[in-house]
């Protein structure tokens, strides 16, 4: 590709690993023009499945959205972006092995759901109260009380627990 500093037609590769759990391949390029260094990032395009939502409607899968999403439930908790990264390839892969064309975003949020559990527990229950409220506070309540059973069930199940 070309140089995005002097536009130069060639530069060379300096450096070339596998990331996101080999889904991608990072490589570091020097100009051999003017020896500025950028980094590129290669990942297969794959289509994914549509998200039908609650109403029926159908949108796009938005990966950045998704993104947005898991980073606003891990703000400012001890997780790298390269976990998170991680994880969204993860969740991607699950949306893709399900062969559907459409997906329901529920399922979304059950793949979403399962990563942020392994990542941070309290993003977890961040993600989890936003995200169930709206459709099964049952299930939420028992999923809360379940993880929460050997630390303070109490403050957590109850609501007044790890937001703030
Ligand atoms: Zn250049």
């Amino acid at each position: 590709m070309h140089c995005p500093f002097c536009a130069h037609p060639e530069t060379k590769v300096i450096d070339s690993r596998l990331v996101a759990d080999g889904e991608q391949i990072r490589r570091r390029r020097e100009c051999i023009s003017c020896g500025e260094r950028f980094t590129t990032f290669e990942t297969a395009e794959l289509v994914m499945p549509r998200i039908i939502k609650t109403d029926g409607t159908r949108e796009p899968f938005n990966e950045d959205k998704l993104r947005s999403g898991i980073q606003r439930a891990l703000e400012k908790r001890p997780v790298s972006v390269e976990d998170i990264e991680a994880a969204l390839t993860r969740i991607k892969q699950q949306l893709r092995a399900a062969g559907e064309r459409e997906i329901p975003s529920r399922m979304l949020g059950e793949c979403v759901m399962s990563e942020l559990r392994q990542l941070d527990q309290v993003a977890y229950v961040r993600f989890a109260s936003v995200y169930r409220s709206f459709q099964d506070l049952d299930e939420f309540r028992a999923e809360i009380e379940r993880i929460s059973t050997p630390l303070k069930s109490a403050a957590v199940a109850d609501g007044t627990g790890e937001e703030g």
